[in-house]
């Protein structure tokens, strides 16, 4: 084997080398097609990787390398040689070159790793004699290769069987969330800033929904034929999620309706963590029973968003029109804290609720303190439904309860105020933009309907900006179809003059996607919002001003 003639020493029947010979031996065999057996003699990237695993490295094919896979791969060290480095692939930058980060290690990651460096991929591991799933972990210790290979054989699959231990070095348990926090923000910081990149998007996997709320801009009936026809497959749903991974997609949004009410919804979730996603669910808490809470238990997600529309079963009934699914509804919610699976809830606050508001507030505290929001804006339906655009309508609160509401929470207030100089700025920096939208649209994220249709925003229903993904690809919605909707610009002067420039933009409802929901027209300005953000800025301006008396 090359390099490596000088660089080992026999201790017994185990045979010491460098790290970098390691390296060498794996490249060598990959080159003769042939998998190895590395037998981990420390701990990585737990639960996957656990002291006296037996990890499979295989040749790499032709096909790009997928977000999520573990890879191993040769570190340059600064004296210029090289060591084994084996972690876990968090961006795939292009064809030819990875983001790759071990997911216990430092906030870094190693780096972008060029796929010449890349020796193979880790295709099973294997502890007990059985084999474990690979998937994204959640913390542990570093492995550290290098060290001691023991005896070598013809075993019946492999052209030959290397067992290598690893020595570890143990640094403190990190959560998940906090493993995933780091590495958005990191990329945040470092790459998204100067680029586009599809980091997130939300997947509304149903339109049906259990409950029938008052203010609901999407549910249909949960049992609606047309709708479950309309529905994307499980295999369309694999699709778009292959090409949002090889895209560097890490984080996905399961939404509905309710996304429970899908009789697949176990396969479709599974499959999206098989595929190293990290997923957040909304939900409305009454389809979770006893064997959702094992499914969840097993392949965690991010967290779980759950919104309280009343606390007692009378307000609950209101919103709802499902007095019935009140138990359910404390039931599914009990069951998810009662095993700590990550919730947080948040309300809609509207006519039917509005009396309730502090008793939502405080039980939505109890449980998520450093969380809970409320939003009293409604919007309209994403289609159109004139009558239950109606019932929307009826529900709303008057600017003056609305601005009333923020300075009846002590959390939003004091927020509010902390950063007054962004809800209340100077308008002067706008004063040239002729874009249609002027908000983040179309940098991090997507949204797909359940019906396949690709949005840049979940609320943009206009026909024009909508591209069916059952006829067309990820790839193309993102690079081609989207710039064209980014680059829109407008010439109606009640926007570009006023919304554009307008100082408390901030604070207002106003943007092109609402104002089709509200008019069929992106380039209309409703006096409702207007009137909201307006009393908003004058409440707040005035709580400014007693405050500092
Ligand atoms: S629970 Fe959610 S999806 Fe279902 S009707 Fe209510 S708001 Fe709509
Ligand atoms: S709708 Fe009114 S408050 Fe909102 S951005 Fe436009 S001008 Fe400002």
């Amino acid at each position: 084997m090359a390099n490596s003639s000088n660089t080992y020493s026999e201790r017994r029947e185990t045979l010491l080398i460098s790290s970098g010979d390691v390296a060498e031996m794996i490249r060598c065999l990959m080159a003769k097609k042939s998998p190895i057996k590395i037998q981990a003699g420390g701990w990585s990237m737990d639960p996957f990787i656990r002291d006296q695993d037996v990890l499979t490295i295989a040749p790499l094919s032709r096909d790009m390398i997928k977000l999520g896979e573990i890879v191993a791969f040769k570190v340059q060290k600064k004296d210029k040689s090289f060591r084994l480095g084996m972690h876990r692939v968090v961006q795939v930058l292009d064809r030819e070159n990875y983001l790759i980060k071990g997911d216990n290690t430092s906030p870094d990651p190693d780096g972008i790793v060029p796929r010449n460096q890349i020796l193979g991929k880790v295709i099973k591991i294997e502890r007990n004699n059985k084999t474990i799933r690979l998937g994204v972990s959640q913390g542990g210790g570093r492995a550290r290769p290098l060290v001691k290979a023991q005896s070598s054989g013809t075993p019946d699959n492999f052209h030959e069987k290397i067992e290598i231990r690893f020595q570890a070095q143990k640094i403190p348990m990190i959560s998940r969330p906090t493993i995933w926090t780091t590495i958005l923000e990191h990329f945040k910081k470092n790459e998204f800033e100067k680029k586009r990149h599809p980091i997130s998007f939300d997947f509304d996997i149903t339109a049906r929904c259990n409950n029938d709320c008052r203010h609901c801009y999407i549910n249909v009936p949960p049992d609606s034929p047309e709708h479950i026809e309309k529905e994307l497959s499980l295999s369309q749903i694999e699709r778009i999620a292959d090409e949002a991974v090889s895209m560097g997609t890490l984080w996905c949004l399961l939404s509905g309706g309710e996304p429970l009410l899908r009789e697949d919804f176990d396969d479709i979730y599974v499959m999206l963590k098989r595929k190293g996603l990290l997923l957040s669910l909304y939900t409305n808490a009454t389809l979770i029973t006893p064997h959702r809470i094992q499914l969840l238990k097993r392949y965690p997600p991010r967290d779980i968003e759950i919104t309280v529309y009343g606390v007692t079963k009378e307000t609950f009934g209101k919103v709802t029109s499902r007095p019935e699914n009140f138990n359910a509804f404390k039931r599914g919610l009990k069951l998810l804290l009662d095993n700590n699976i990550p919730v947080r809830l948040k309300a809609m606050i509207m006519r039917s609720n509005i009396h309730e508001f502090s008793e939502i507030a405080a039980f939505c505290r109890r449980y998520t303190k450093d969380f809970f929001r409320f939003d009293p804006h409604l919007h309209l339906r994403y289609d159109g439904n004139p009558e239950r655009n109606r019932r929307i309508l009826a529900e709303r609160l008057t600017p003056q309860e609305i601005a009333a509401l923020d300075h009846k929470d002590p959390s939003r207030s004091a927020s509010l105020q902390k950063d007054c100089h962004i809800y209340i700025r100077d308008s002067s920096n706008n004063e040239n933009d002729k874009r249609l939208f002027c908000c983040g649209l179309g940098r991090n994220s997507f949204s797909v309907g359940f019906d396949g249709m690709f949005r840049l925003c979940p609320s943009l229903c206009a026909p024009m900006c909508m591209y069916d993904l059952k006829n067309g690809s990820l790839a193309e919605a993102w690079t081609t179809f989207a710039p064209r909707i980014m680059s829109m610009t407008t010439s109606d002067p009640e926007i570009g003059l006023k919304c554009h420039r307008c100082e408390i933009i901030n604070l207002c409802q106003w943007c092109p996607a609402n104002a089709h929901l509200e008019s069929g027209r992106l380039e209309y300005r409703p006096d409702y919002f207007c009137e909201v953000a307006r009393a908003r800025s004058e409440a707040l301006k005035s709580r400014l001003v007693s405050d500092s008396e």
